[in-house]
């Protein structure tokens, strides 16, 4: 994959592109990552890249005239071959108006060639950006920063562990968190079969087994892969009823999840 990151603080990517399984994949040249100086796109002696909104009111806007000119110079797709997906590209504005960015999401980009990222700041970029030349916008979140930046470092991050290879372990990024992929092979053992399925992930435990007084659950040194799949599925069942009921709804759910959910519930 190659990702593009366009940006007016390049050096701001010196440290998260550098650390982890992000270098890794780097190194291994599964992913491509270019910054781009928006700056470098500007033709006045000040490197202009923002001015003042149209209509009046506070801050200033990201001008159209950089980011479309740093695009032309990647040579992407169209925007008409994006969005008809002709070509596996996307070139995403990094907005607190987006739609939110979750698994899925990066699933969805760690299936293309390439990705572009367009960093705003101030108040925002200017719209014709998303109008016509991006093909989607990105929020990671329900809060607004001073810069896209930590978001596309956040999406990088996302995207490049789910690259066939990134992860020594491949089957660790199955059963995460939010994954919606579940492996239900019971002869597999425990470690390989506790995919969430959209729900989070089970509780971790590893050496000492006993710390400060705080012991590790008994099912978990036992042995038995059976009853640690079962504890497992029921802790992750647990945790999500507690901290993201929401998930629930979209989660394909057995008649032992209804009835282990009715027992945490109290019915
Ligand atoms: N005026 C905008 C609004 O109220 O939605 C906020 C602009 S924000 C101060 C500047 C830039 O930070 C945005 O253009 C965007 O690139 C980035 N940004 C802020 N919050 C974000 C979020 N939750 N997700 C992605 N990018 C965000």
């Amino acid at each position: 994959m190659k990702a593009d990151i366009v940006t007016i603080f390049p050096d701001f990517f010196r440290g998260p592109l550098d650390y982890g399984i992000t270098r890794r994949a780097r190194e291994m040249g599964l992913a491509t990552i270019e910054v781009h100086d928006l700056r470098q796109f500007t033709h006045d002696k000040h490197r202009t890249v923002d001015d003042r909104p149209f209509g009046g009111g506070e801050g200033m806007v990201l001008k159209p005239e950089p980011i479309f000119e740093c695009l032309e110079s990647l040579a992407v797709a169209s925007r008409a071959d994006r969005l008809s997906v002709a070509v596996k590209q996307s070139v995403i504005v990094l907005s607190a108006q987006g739609p939110p960015f979750t698994q899925q999401v990066a699933s969805e980009l760690a299936a293309l060639d390439r990705i572009v990222l367009i960093c705003g700041r101030y108040e925002g970029v200017d719209e014709r950006v998303s109008e016509f030349l991006a093909d989607r916008e990105i929020s990671i979140g329900d809060y607004v920063l001073s810069g896209g930046e930590l978001g596309a470092a956040v999406i990088i991050e996302a995207v490049t562990r789910l690259l066939p290879g990134a992860v020594g372990n491949e089957a660790s990024t199955r059963q995460e968190s939010f994954t919606a992929h579940v492996v239900t092979d019971a002869s597999d053992g425990p470690d390989s079969t506790c995919g969430s399925g959209g729900l989070l992930d089970y509780p971790h435990y590893t050496r000492p087994a006993e710390f400060r007084g705080m012991t590790v659950p008994d099912v978990l040194v036992n042995g038995n892969h059976l009853e640690i799949r079962r504890w497992r599925r029921e802790q992750a069942l647990q945790k999500t009823l507690r901290n993201r009921p929401d998930l629930l709804d979209g989660v394909d759910l057995s008649k032992e999840d209804n009835k282990i959910l009715d027992r945490v519930r109290g019915r």
